[in-house]
């Protein structure tokens, strides 16, 4: 197969198993955000992938070659890291040309790889300037270019924008999945941070205490997270117990529910619902009555807390879907079936 192939990989320090019988396949050319709390094996993989850590048990194929034990450099990767280590001594330029000096390239041929990168990363004309001029954004640009210079097969990052402030980071995960797209470049990126991997990736692999939780499109993993915590993690998301009552029949909170069903053999579950799909409505006409706790008005969208039997749900809807509600105000909560997604506990 093109592209990479992570086989049973396994990672032990001592007897625990930071990454745990690992199994994953990267098509050649695509986006994957490996996205996790602390400590669940994001970097270690990464750093298995890079050459950096070496596995325990378990293969890494790259376009048909098996290279488990292939020493770092000669992997063919790019790589950025959180601290992204530019060199301070040196300009923008001679970062980039870095490794093709190494290589031993002319100085002609560092000079137009150099002026490709740069244009590349929208930062033409900076080739002399001392990178501890640059702004933030700018420096992470540089690092990036620095990484792509030897035009590799893979590109790594571990947390490559999580130094940003939050608007530049945003603006940063457009830009990197632009130019990765532009190259082609199988990229594998370490983040915990939900939002950037749904923006970024082709492929979002959850994991949790050394394991894959769930790999998927971020659309399928929205819409179907395969259990409680990878809908937890991925997002704001109301998370509800579903069980079966004596009659056999599904209630949420109490309330009667016929439409959903307990995965077969359980009678407990839970249910994910995303809070623009809860629809509020009047007293007594909802599936449950419950009371407003807090309205978050946002301007574009308007988030509303409701207590309701002793659990809080949060709906979300835009200022036209929901002229005002008060605190304190008495609803009728509705959670329309065909949105709730019924999830192992
Ligand atoms: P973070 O987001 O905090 O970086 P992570 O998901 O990237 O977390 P890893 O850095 O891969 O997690 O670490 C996974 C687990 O392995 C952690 O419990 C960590 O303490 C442990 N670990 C990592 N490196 C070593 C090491 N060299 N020796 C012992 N334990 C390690």
């Amino acid at each position: 197969m093109s592209g990479l192939s992570i086989n049973a990989i396994t990672k032990r320090f001592g007897d625990f198993a930071a990454v745990d019988d690992v199994t994953l396949a990267v098509p050649h050319g695509s986006f994957v955000c490996l996205l996790g709390p602390s400590g669940c094996g994001k970097t270690t993989l990464l750093r298995m992938i890079a050459g950096l850590e070496e596995p325990s048990a378990g293969a890494i194929v790259l376009d048909g070659d098996d290279i488990t034990t292939l020493p770092t450099h000669k992997r063919n990767l790019g790589m950025v890291f959180q601290s992204l280590a530019l060199f301070p001594h040196l300009t923008v330029g001679d970062n980039i040309a870095y490794a093709l000096r190494i290589r031993g390239a002319s100085k002609q041929d560092q000079r137009k790889r150099v002026e490709e990168l740069l244009s590349m990363i929208h930062l033409s004309g900076f080739a002399d300037r001392p990178v501890t001029k640059l702004s933030g954004g700018q420096r992470q640009r540089v690092a990036i270019a620095r990484a792509l210079a030897l035009s590799p097969k893979l590109f790594l990052l571990d947390e490559p924008l999580s130094a940003l402030d939050a608007k530049l980071r945003e603006a940063m995960q457009v830009e990197l999945r632009q130019l990765q797209q532009r190259l082609g470049i199988t990229t594998i990126v370490v983040t915990h941070d939900q939002r950037e991997a749904m923006t970024m990736a082709d492929l979002v692999v959850v994991m949790g205490k050394g394991k894959i939780l769930q790999a998927a499109a971020p659309i399928e993993i929205y819409r179907k997270p395969a259990d409680a915590f990878v809908a937890d993690f991925i997002g704001i998301t109301n998370l509800l117990p579903v069980e079966k009552d004596g009659a056999g029949r599904s209630t949420v909170l109490g309330a009667a529910v016929p439409e959903l069903a307990c995965p077969s053999g359980m009678t407990k579950a839970t249910i994910s619902i995303r809070p623009e799909d809860v629809r509020l409505t009047a007293p007594g006409k909802g599936m449950l009555d419950g009371t407003v706790t807090f309205v978050r008005d946002l301007g574009g969208t308007i988030e509303t807390f409701v207590e309701a039997a002793g659990t809080t749900i949060t709906a979300v809807a835009t200022p036209r879907e929901r002229p005002d509600v008060q605190v304190g105000q008495k609803v009728g909560v509705l959670l329309p079936a065909e949105s709730c997604v019924v999830v192992k506990s």
